[in-house]
């Protein structure tokens, strides 16, 4: 990835939420979508104490609507539906803020330094953890190493994640609490960094991260809750209503439920289990959870991956990497393991959703996809690929065959412009990060950031989306613009379909009567201004469920 990500790391206090009332908003700049993802306007919104949509038209039609109503004006600011981001990670995008910050340094001895700092600051952290490296814009030509962390922190395990969540960097303490020496050989779908003689250097690609992950404590339940508090914040002041999390345990299920229980749930969550292993068993003992607590937590499907990430050449590709033609990168699992797993979630009645980053990843599924729909009979289900990042050409028109539904990231492809290219090539280049493609043919994708790999400001994924620029506006023109979405697409792929890719289309994704009332307030007008701004813009105030849960000061 070229681009450093910044995560916003000023929280602003959690508002006291307001008690519910009739409502109605006035005086708005409004767009929504119908159901055939064409642009509506509005004036004014009414929505009932319950925080449902009553009525959305002009100020006389919403006012016979709610007659009792407290009325707010907005005085003609921009009001949209409440963003969804189909795919992120919730708990990590808080535990980011309470680690090191290694999104900013531009080199590697910045890097250490800032390691060096938050380990002075931070005396009582058993585990030094940070976030965000990445040796590519060091200019190093090279992993680092255990040592050059040694020189810094060597009386405590450090962990630093690299900035595509499949390459750990750990010190020697590390290493040697996880029991990883020489001896130790790659697990499958992982590699060990060594030196020639064979010594582990301190990186662990992809499956060889679960080697020193398993030994790191889990964070207590408070721990956890904090770092769910910091990322709930973060999420409405970027203006989501909704979230996918892709791939949560039976702690974090713990915790969503009683959040929802509580009203402190103030982004909808709709979670995938992570794999069919121990935690999917306790937690699909009563099936798939639909809807809990008015639709602000779900529980319906399972996030498995098929393979590791493009920038870690840990991506599957059916054919060499183009800059490394010694590897094609690693399936995670054999056909017949990966389909024993979906099986088992399909049989139980959940969406399966997932991760295919190379060509091999996304043909590996839609093979399997091919085999187990019909046999389950649950093309109803809208089973998913997360990412859809390389696909061969000819296995594009698969996903709307299959019905399957890409779920992508616009900000991928803007961060990865040029390190994708030398991965793949020119040839291969054609079929990545092709949304026109899946749109011209029918397909809805479900948009979203990864966070926190990404921002999870959903503008800068709307910005990347049209302009097929990064936020600088890199490069100029575009980066293969004849990729790009409209706005309308883009903005319905970050609502419509993004609640249709998790069967709630018919409850959040557009403002009308019997919808929640999710919505923003933003500072400018996305559909006038031009598409070079539109990651800039500010988000005012956040509604969920007919309470504002963020306004900006
Ligand atoms: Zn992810």
């Amino acid at each position: 990835m070229e681009k450093s990500m910044r995560l916003p790391l000023l929280i602003a206090a959690a508002l006291a939420l307001p008690a519910h009332a009739d409502t109605i908003i006035d005086r708005a700049n409004g767009y929504t979508l119908n159901a055939a993802g064409q642009l509506q306007r509005f004036t004014s919104l009414a929505f009932d104490d319950l925080g449902r949509i009553v009525a959305v038209g002009s100020e006389a039609q919403t006012a016979a609507a709610l007659p009792k109503a407290e009325h707010i004006d907005v005085q003609g600011k921009t009001v949209l539906p409440g963003l969804i981001d189909a795919h992120g990670h919730v708990f990590e995008l808080g535990e980011i803020a309470s680690g090191v910050e290694l999104y900013s340094p531009t080199s590697l001895n910045a890097a250490v330094k800032a390691v060096a700092d938050f380990a002075r600051t931070h005396p009582k952290k058993a585990w030094i953890v940070g976030f965000g490296w990445n040796q590519e814009i060091w200019k190093l030509g090279r992993f680092p190493t255990a040592a050059e962390l040694d020189a810094v922190v060597n009386d405590r395990p450090v962990l630093l994640h690299r900035v595509d969540g499949h390459a750990i960097w750990v010190n020697t303490k590390a290493l040697e609490m996880a029991g990883i020496d020489k001896s130790t050989r790659d697990p499958a779908g992982g590699k060990i960094e060594r030196d020639a003689s064979g010594k582990p250097t301190g990186v662990l690609v992809d499956a060889a991260m679960e080697l020193v992950n398993r030994v790191v404590p889990l964070p207590t339940p408070a721990e956890a809750r904090a770092t769910l508090d910091v990322a709930l914040a973060q999420l409405s002041k970027v203006g989501l209503t909704s979230v996918h999390d892709a791939g949560i345990k039976v702690v974090q299920d713990d915790i969503y439920r009683d959040y929802a229980d509580h009203g402190k749930l103030t982004t909808r969550i709709y979670a995938m289990i992570g794999d069919t292993t121990a935690d999917f068993d306790e937690l699909s003992k009563d099936g798939p959870l639909k809807s809990y607590a008015n639709d602000v937590y779900a529980l319906a499907a399972v996030k498995l991956y098929s393979d590791g990430a493009l920038g870690s050449r840990g991506a599957a590709l059916l054919a060499p990497y183009t800059d490394m033609p010694s590897t094609k990168g690693l399936l995670f699992y054999p056909d017949a393991e990966m389909r024993a797993k979906m099986n088992k979630a399909m049989k139980a009645g959940y969406q399966v959703n997932i991760h295919a980053i190379g060509d091999a990843g996304n043909r590996q599924i839609l093979d399997a996809y091919a085999a187990l729909i019909p046999q389950h009979n649950n093309v109803g289900l809208r089973h998913r690929i997360e990412h859809a990042q390389v696909v061969a050409l000819e296995d594009i028109p698969r996903f709307k065959q299959l019905g399957i539904i890409p779920s992508m990231q616009p900000t991928h492809a803007t961060s990865d412009q040029n390190m994708a290219e030398q991965r793949v090539g020119h040839e291969r280049i054609k079929g990545a990060y092709a949304w026109r493609s899946f749109l011209d043919q029918g397909s809805r994708i479900a948009c979203g950031s990864d966070f926190p790999i990404e921002s999870p400001n959903p503008f800068e994924g709307l910005h990347a989306a049209v302009t097929r620029q990064n936020n600088a506006n890199v490069p100029p023109g575009g980066w293969y613009k004849n990729q790009a979405m409209t706005l309308t697409e883009a903005f319905r792929c970050f609502t419509l379909d993004a609640a249709y890719a998790a069967h709630q289309e018919n409850v959040v994704g557009s403002l009308e009567p019997g919808k929640w009332a999710d919505f923003i307030v933003v500072d400018r007008d996305i559909f006038k201004i031009v598409p070079e701004q539109l990651g800039k813009t500010t988000v005012l105030q956040t509604w969920m469920g007919g309470r504002r849960v963020y306004s900006r000061r």
